[in-house]
C-alpha cells in the first residue's frame, strides 16, 4: 500500500490523498486552499483517468472545491459522499468561484466539468457503522463525524487492507450526532494506515474551556454596553453558537442575519444527523431570533445606546461586504466587540484586522476557538482506540504544529505516527 499526500498533510487547506493497494487507486477529498490565486492538490494528472474510486468526506472547499478539476482532468466514475454534502456543493462552487474571480484568478475547471461530477450516496447504500461491498475488493463503511452537517468518516477495506480516514471530526458537537469509528464492525483493529483530524494539532484546550472564555468575554461586553459580533460561516458553527448563547444567556437578544436561516432550516430538516433533543431546542430557538434582514436594522441595531445584544453575520472571514459594515458600525464604540471563533486565511479582512495594533482597531477584536476539530485529547482518544494501526497520519495542520502534537503523544509512549507535508508519499 502506498499513500501520496496531494495536500493536506502538514497544512490547513486543499485536503487530498491518493491511496494505492492491490492494482487500486483511491483517492480521499480533493480541496482547495484559499491563498493567493487559490491553491490546488499537487495532483499527478497521470493518475486521475484511472482512479477506481473518488471518496468525498464533506462540503467544506477545502476538501471538495477542486473534485470537478478531476473530471476536467478525465476522471469519469463517481464521487462517493452523503447526499447532504453532493447539496451543499453548489453554493461553495459560487464561493469559490467568486473568491478566484475577485483575485483575478481563473479555475482550473468550467461548468461542464462540474455538471460531469456523478455523485452516488453512501448514507442510500447502507446505514452509518455497517460494511457493504461497492466494488471488487473494495468495501466502505461510513458514520457521522460530528464537524458539520453531511460530514462523514470512511473506513475502507482494499484487497483485504484497513484504513481509516476521519475527515474533519469532533465528538464534542451539542448539535450534530458523531457516530465513534470504534463502534463500526471490527472497530479500528488492524489498519494499515489511518488518516487523522489534528487541526489544532497539540492544544489541549477542551470545547467546555474553550465556551466558558466565549461567555465570560460576552458578559464583559454586555456589562459595558457593547454589542458583540460572531462572524462565522453562513452554516456550521454559528447555528450551535446560537443555541448555546441562547440557553446560556436567556434574556439578551440574539440577532441573526437572514443568511444563517437557512442553514437552522437545514438541520430542521435533518433530523438524522443531530444530537437527540437538538430538534426541540432548535425550533424553540427559531421563534425568538431577531432576523435581520437590511441596512437600516443594522444601523439601528449598532447605533449607540442600542441594547446590548449578539450579532451573527455570514463569512467567518469577514470577506463579505455585510461584514465589513458591520464593522465599520461598530468601530466608533471600544465597548463593541468582534469574536472570531474560526480559521482565518491568510489576507482576508479578518485575519488583517487581528493583525492590526489595538488602538487602531477602533473596538474590541479578539479570537477565541470554537471547536470543529481535534486537539491533543481528542487526537489521543482516537489513536487510543486503534489497535496496532501501522501509520497514523496527523492532518489538517502547520507542519511545526503537527509535529509538535506527535512530539507530545510519542513521549506518552504512541508510536507509528507521521507529521508529512504535500508531495511526501509513503509505502507501508
Ligand atoms: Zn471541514
Ligand atoms: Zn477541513
Amino acid at each position: 500500500m502506498q499513500l501520496h499526500v496531494w495536500g493536506g498533510a502538514g497544512e490547513h487547506g486543499r485536503s487530498c490523498y491518493l491511496v494505492c493497494a492491490g492494482g487500486k487507486r483511491l483517492l480521499l477529498d480533493c480541496g482547495v486552499k484559499r491563498t493567493g490565486l487559490g491553491e490546488y492538490p499537487l495532483v499527478d494528472a497521470s493518475v486521475i483517468p484511472q482512479l477506481d474510486a473518488v471518496f468525498l468526506s464533506h462540503a467544506h472547499e477545502d476538501h471538495s472545491m477542486a473534485i470537478p478539476w478531476l473530471y476536467r482532468l478525465g476522471y469519469r466514475g463517481v464521487v462517493w459522499t452523503t447526499r447532504l454534502t453532493a447539496e451543499k456543493i453548489e453554493a461553495y462552487l459560487a464561493s469559490w468561484g467568486s473568491y478566484v474571480s475577485k483575485q483575478g484568478g481563473a479555475l482550473p475547471y468550467d461548468e461542464r466539468d462540474i455538471s460531469r461530477v456523478d455523485y452516488a450516496y453512501l448514507d442510500e447504500l447502507t446505514p452509518a457503522l455497517e460494511w457493504k461491498e461497492i466494488g471488487d475488493g473494495l468495501s466502505v463503511c461510513w458514520g457521522r463525524s460530528g464537524h458539520m452537517l453531511g460530514s462523514v468518516w470512511l473506513l475502507l477495506e482494499v484487497e483485504g487492507r484497513r484504513l481509516f480516514f476521519s475527515g474533519d471530526y469532533t465528538e464534542e458537537s451539542t448539535l450534530l450526532r458523531t457516530d465513534r469509528p470504534a463502534d463500526a464492525p471490527g472497530g479500528l483493529d488492524g489498519l494499515s494506515l489511518a488518516l487523522v483530524d489534528a487541526a489544532y494539532g497539540p492544544d489541549p484546550e477542551r470545547q467546555a474551556d474553550k465556551l466558558e472564555r466565549l461567555y465570560a468575554a460576552a458578559e464583559r461586553v454586555w456589562a459595558g454596553g457593547g454589542q458583540l459580533l460572531l462572524p462565522v460561516p453562513p452554516s456550521g458553527r454559528g447555528q450551535e453558537l446560537l443555541l448555546l448563547l441562547r440557553q446560556r444567556f436567556p434574556r439578551v437578544p440574539l440577532r441573526v442575519e437572514a443568511e444563517l436561516l437557512r442553514g437552522l432550516e437545514q438541520l430542521r430538516l435533518s433530523p438524522g444527523w443531530l444530537q437527540p433533543g437538538a430538534l426541540g431546542q432548535l425550533a424553540d430557538a427559531m421563534g425568538e431570533l431577531e432576523i435581520v434582514r437590511g441596512e437600516a436594522q443594522r444601523t439601528a441595531i449598532c447605533a449607540p445606546g442600542a441594547e446590548p445584544g449578539v450579532i451573527l453575520t455570514g463569512d467567518g472571514m469577514m470577506q463579505s461586504p455585510v461584514a465589513q459594515r458591520y464593522y465599520a458600525r461598530l468601530r466608533g464604540e471600544a465597548a463593541n466587540s468582534i469574536l472570531i471563533t474560526g480559521h482565518v486565511a491568510r489576507g482576508t479582512f479578518a485575519e488583517r484586522l487581528l493583525a492590526l495594533p489595538e488602538s487602531e482597531r477602533g473596538c474590541v477584536v479578539e479570537r477565541c476557538g470554537f471547536k470543529i476539530h481535534q486537539g491533543l485529547h481528542d487526537v489521543r482518544r482516537m489513536i487510543a482506540s486503534m489497535a496496532s494501526c501501522h501509520a497514523t497520519v496527523l492532518v489538517h495542520a502547520p507542519h511545526a504544529d503537527t509535529l509538535a502534537l506527535r512530539d507530545a503523544l510519542e513521549a506518552e509512549g504512541y508510536s507509528g505516527l507521521l507529521a508529512l507535508q504535500p508531495g511526501d508519499r509513503i509505502e507501508l
